[in-house]
């Protein structure tokens, strides 16, 4: 007899960020994740978590309906069922809830990493065995100020902790976001590779005019110039600019990529756990990529130490990632709920070892965050 799920709890967690993060649609102070903890009948505990990128404005799951999704839809489910197949688990869900796939995506996680600790493995194991056990990570740049973000950049060049860096633009009129872009990359210098997210801010002639500018500038990449269903514009920008775009809120899953390589798309796609819902599932928009020469980027929601560790795991299975990864949402945030946190060194991250995730819980620090009330 199998173990059984026994239990499902989704708790609300606030934790400070280390500055104000300045996207074109907020800015955030504070990063709140759902973390997900399944037991089961044997007392073993899977960890997920789910987490947005400045709640509502980014996309249609809050923090708060991840939670009410997965309390009141999800675990009724759940509990109950074997837990060790995960594949007629995720049916199910898949069958009674359509989206919802940042809520999926936690559960999909606790339960690999529930099975990690059942078998003594490592999640990435399970996903078929990890390529790398070091991923590069690049760093964000978004206090808003150029001087202050050049600041950053140097210093974490220095201390050798990124050589990579994302820029948030979009809230500001284009040619200032140039001057800004244009001027972090010039300090910087050619070693570093400068990238900008624009978070859907532009229209297609302001995009025309912004990647013209950026790819004199000696830009690397753009991600999502424009809006998320303009799948026309990314095509034709990507016709028009040997600069590469980066798809990030256009596509989800493997379905959306597929309609946006059909339709004549070329660039890379970031990928996340949480769009895809899992770190298995996410896979198979791997796959669909790969098959249409579309670059890999593992991409994050600011996810804390266990939604991150959950996309290393599935990272790391892969033996390319084109354009790396930008996993540094533990590096954002002041402080963590887990007894160990990642090693960032070397300008990347090393794979956790372990059973499951190869993450534990420190309970104080969780009491503390909590949402009360
Ligand atoms: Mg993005």
């Amino acid at each position: 007899m199998s173990a059984t799920i026994h239990s499902i709890e989704a708790i609300l967690v606030d934790i400070p960020t280390i500055r104000p993060h300045k996207l074109s649609m907020t800015t955030m102070g504070v990063q709140s994740m759902v973390i997900v903890r399944i037991k089961d009948s044997d007392g073993l505990e899977g960890l997920g978590e789910a987490t947005t990128i400045g709640g509502l404005s980014y996309g249609p799951e809050s923090p708060e309906s991840i939670k009410l999704t997965v309390d009141t839809y999800f675990s009724p489910q759940l509990i109950g069922q074997a837990a060790d197949n995960i594949n007629t688990l995720k049916v199910m869900l898949g069958r009674s809830t359509r989206g919802n796939n940042l809520a999926k995506s936690a559960i999909e996680t606790a339960l690999l990493d529930l099975q990690g600790k059942r078998l003594g493995r490592p999640v990435s194991e399970l996903l078929g065995g990890a390529v790398h056990r070091h991923l590069p990570v690049l760093w964000t740049l978004a206090s808003g100020d150029t001087e202050k973000d050049i600041h950053e950049a140097l210093g974490l060049i220095e201390t050798r902790r990124h050589c990579d860096f994302k820029l948030k633009i979009g809230s500001r009129a284009l040619m200032d976001d140039v001057r800004h872009v244009a001027a972090i990359k010039e300090a910087v210098g050619e070693s570093a590779s400068v990238r900008v997210d624009v978070n859907q801010a532009w229209d297609e002639s302001t995009a025309a005019k912004g990647m013209a500018e950026l790819q004199a500038a000696g830009i690397d990449l753009v991600e999502q110039p424009t809006p998320m269903k303009d799948f026309a514009s990314l095509v034709r920008l990507s016709e028009k600019f040997h600069l590469p775009i980066l798809a990030d809120e256009a596509v989800a899953d493997a379905k959306d990529l597929y309609n946006l390589a059909a339709a004549g798309f070329s660039g890379a796609v970031a990928m996340k756990i949480a769009k895809a819902g899992g770190p298995a599932q996410v896979l198979e928009q791997a796959a669909v990529a790969s098959a249409a020469g579309i670059g890999l980027y593992g991409g994050t929601m600011l996810e804390g130490t266990i939604g991150t560790a959950a996309s290393l795991h599935a990272w790391s299975t892969r033996e390319t990632l084109h354009w790396g990864t930008e996993m540094f949402g533990p590096l954002l945030m002041k402080d963590d709920i887990v007894v160990k946190p990642l090693n960032f060194h070397d300008n990347g991250v090393d794979l956790p070892q372990g059973p499951g995730l190869g993450i534990e819980i420190d309970e104080d620090k969780l009491a503390v965050y909590r949402r009360k009330g």
